[in-house]
């Protein structure tokens, strides 16, 4: 995908060579367009050797079980959103533990998918009727008989094998503007 006129100001962007790259870019204001990125978020939550899981309401991969998960919004941190997610799309309560898997996935939009292990804390799943048609924690037994995405069988093959490993969040300051979250080894 290529960006033809400036999202800030709507002037016709042109081309412009910065760095060794050339770059859509706008003549009238500072914008630059660097492409198209979105990132995603997913948890696997573990309750009494069982794992949380939801079935897609919608394509792609409806009614395919998954983890659950979502897009992560512009003004908010990869752990404010997976939390988020899970509340939104399940109903539980889960904080988040460690980052424990990443799929980068360059296409036409560049994908970035952060996978977080995550400790349940409170809630019964429910589904949210709406990109959600069911939602429970379920064993390995029963996700055997089951339609689950192969990226969610890896994962909770990651998750199981992680034995506490993976990066945790740290509380470092940086003078940055606005928020920030930090993970490290
Ligand atoms: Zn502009």
């Amino acid at each position: 995908m290529q960006a033809k006129y400036c999202l800030q100001c709507g002037h016709l962007l042109e081309p412009r060579v910065i760095g060794d790259t050339t770059r859509p870019a706008c003549p009238q204001c500072d914008f630059i367009y660097w492409g198209a990125f979105s990132i995603g978020v997913g948890a696997l939550i573990r309750r009494a050797g069982k794992y949380l899981l939801i079935r897609r309401a919608q394509e792609p991969g409806k009614g395919m079980w998954t983890n659950p998960g979502g897009y992560c919004d512009p003004d908010e941190t990869i752990g404010t959103a997976v939390e988020r997610e899970v509340f939104e799309e399940t109903g539980v309560v889960a904080k988040l533990n460690r980052v424990i898997a990443l799929r980068d996935q360059h296409r036409q939009q560049h994908n970035l998918y952060v996978a977080f292990d995550m400790t349940y804390e409170s809630g019964e799943p429910i589904a949210d009727g709406v990109e959600v048609d069911g939602a429970g924690f379920f064993s390995f037994e029963q996700m055997a008989e089951m339609p689950v995405a192969a990226m969610t069988r890896w994962l909770i093959d990651v998750a199981e094998g992680a034995n506490g490993r993976g990066l945790t969040e740290d509380d470092t300051e940086f003078p940055y503007p606005g928020s920030h979250q930090l993970f490290r080894i």
